[in-house]
Parts: C-alpha cells; structure tokens; sequence
C-alpha cells in the first residue's frame, strides 16, 4: 500500500520586507510579499527523499493560510511534491497556535497519512511546538527536531543532535515529525518541475469541510491573545570611545555599566 506522507508548509510574510501588525493586532499578512517558509523546505526535501527511497508513496503539501499562500503550495509542488491542500477560510484570521494546530490535524485526518512531517518552527512564529500539538491531537506518535530520517518496515526512525549528544529514536508509523535544517540542503524547483506543478491538484477546504465551528477558531478560539504592541524604537548612535590612553579603561567601564562583563 502506498505511503502517505503529508508535509505541513507555511506561508510567512518575507523577513526581509517590512513586516508589521494590523489594527487588531494580528500579524498584517494582507500587504507584505510572502513565500515558503525556509524552514518548511527541508521538510518537503525529507518528504521526497523518503517517497523516493519507498516504493510506492505519495507527498501531500498542506497550509493553513490566506489566498496568498497558495504560492506556498506551489512552490513545494514544483520541487516534487505530488498534490496540495489549502485550507483558507475566513474565520480562521487570528487563530493561535492551538486553533491553527486543529484546522491541521482535521484536514490531515481528511487526507490521510501514515507520516507527517513539519519543519522544526516556522520563520514568523517561531514556536516550535506545532508538530507536537499537532502529534497530540492526532494521538499518534512525534518524533521532533530530527537532522536525519528515515522509514523502513512500517516504522520511522531518526537523529536528534543534542549540544553533547545525539540520540537514535523511532516510532511505528503513523507519526509526527519535524526536522531541522541540519537535515539536507533543499533542492531547487527545475523548469521542468515548475511546469509540472501548474497541472498538479490543489484541494481548496473551508471549516465546513473540516466540521470546524468558526468559534473553535479564530481570535475567539484561541488560548493566547496579544495584548499590546508597539514599533521598536528607532536605533540611537552609539558609545564611541576615543582612545587617548585610557581606551581600554573606558571600554572596560562601559561594558561593565551595561553588565556584558
Ligand atoms: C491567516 C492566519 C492568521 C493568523 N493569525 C494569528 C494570530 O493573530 N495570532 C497567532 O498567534 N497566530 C496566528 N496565526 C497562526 C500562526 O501564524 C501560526 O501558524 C501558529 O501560531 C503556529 O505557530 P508557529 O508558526 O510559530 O509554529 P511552529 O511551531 O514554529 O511551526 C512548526 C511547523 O509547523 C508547521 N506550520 C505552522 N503553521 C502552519 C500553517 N499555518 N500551515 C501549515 N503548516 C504550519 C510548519 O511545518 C512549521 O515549520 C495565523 C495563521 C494564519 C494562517
């Protein structure tokens, strides 16, 4: 039987851009570019070495996101990715970590999987706990923050590097993992790839879809809110010390009043 691999990619506004938050305080996705998270490119890079090793599997790419992110998709299509999910529903405009994790975990039950696999945080958020809420919710097994992965008879196995240690885990599939970028440098889209992806499926699903209340969502759904916040201050000259024999002295006296030593 085929294995079913579903790679969870996320559409983030470009970190070099100006990013900034709308009036109700939520990230403002409307007016800044996005793209495909780095980090989730590893995961789609992982996803298809593991489809290429096994002998009948099938990658599925799934956002949660706006209109836009459907440049996401498409992006993982065109390096090899066989099909796409977008959930996009209006409702789910301010969901939290909590929501956004049961719109995933209900459209991967929709779709079908034995293997799961997220990148280790995305470039906006950058929890990292996703893809262990997302393993709760499912009530299968995570293997997290993995550099190295692979799945043999009906288990997954890999390597988490850890300061002074790295340590072997598996778990019997279905399961949840996340990699890192340590795991593989990604792999560029061909032109061949990048036409490909045109004709290639793309499932558009609503909460409705999903059985998901608009409340269970949303700013209202969510466990966490953002109180306040406001824009960093513009960056003030610094200290210059003028050496004249007591440099060092001065130097010293500085990093000392701002407690670096
Ligand atoms: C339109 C929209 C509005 C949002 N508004 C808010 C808000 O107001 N406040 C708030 O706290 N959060 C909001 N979110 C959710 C937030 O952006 C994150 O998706 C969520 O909080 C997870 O946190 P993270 O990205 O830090 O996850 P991490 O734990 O850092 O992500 C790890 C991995 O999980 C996967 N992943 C994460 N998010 C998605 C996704 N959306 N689709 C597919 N895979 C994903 C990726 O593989 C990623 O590498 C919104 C999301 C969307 C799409």
């Amino acid at each position: 039987m085929s294995l079913r691999i579903v790679v969870c990619v996320k559409y983030v506004p470009d970190a070099t851009g100006d990013r900034k938050f709308a009036d109700d305080l939520t990230v403002d996705r409307e007016d800044v570019d996005g793209l495909l998270s780095e980090l989730d490119e590893y995961a789609v890079e992982q996803a298809l070495q593991i489809a290429e090793e096994a002998d009948d599997a099938e990658v599925t790419v799934l956002t949660v996101g706006p209109e836009d992110a459907r440049d996401a998709l498409r992006k993982a299509l065109s390096m090899g990715a066989d099909k796409a999910v977008h959930v996009d529903d209006e409702s789910i405009h301010g969901s939290d970590v909590m929501a956004t994790s049961l719109v995933l975990a209900k459209a991967i039950e929709k779709t079908g999987y034995d293997l799961v696999i997220a990148g280790m945080a995305s470039t906006d958020g950058t929890m990292g706990v996703l893809p262990a809420i997302l393993a709760e919710r499912l009530g299968v097994p995570q293997v997290t923050l993995l550099s190295e992965v692979k799945v043999e008879d009906g288990k997954v196995t890999g390597r988490r590097d850890g300061d002074t240690a790295s340590e072997t885990l598996q778990a019997s599939l279905p399961a949840v993992v996340s990699v890192t970028d340590q795991s593989g440098e990604a792999r560029y889209p061909s032109f061949k790839g990048i036409m490909a992806a045109k004709k290639k499926p793309v499932e558009e699903l609503e909460l409705d879809d999903l059985d998901i209340d608009a409340d269970e969502v949303g700013l209202e759904g969510s466990w966490t809110a953002v109180d306040s916040a406001d824009e960093r201050p513009a960056r003030t000259a610094g200290t210059i010390v003028k050496d004249e024999g007591e440099g060092g002295k001065q130097l010293a006296e500085y990093l000392a009043s701002q407690k670096f030593i």
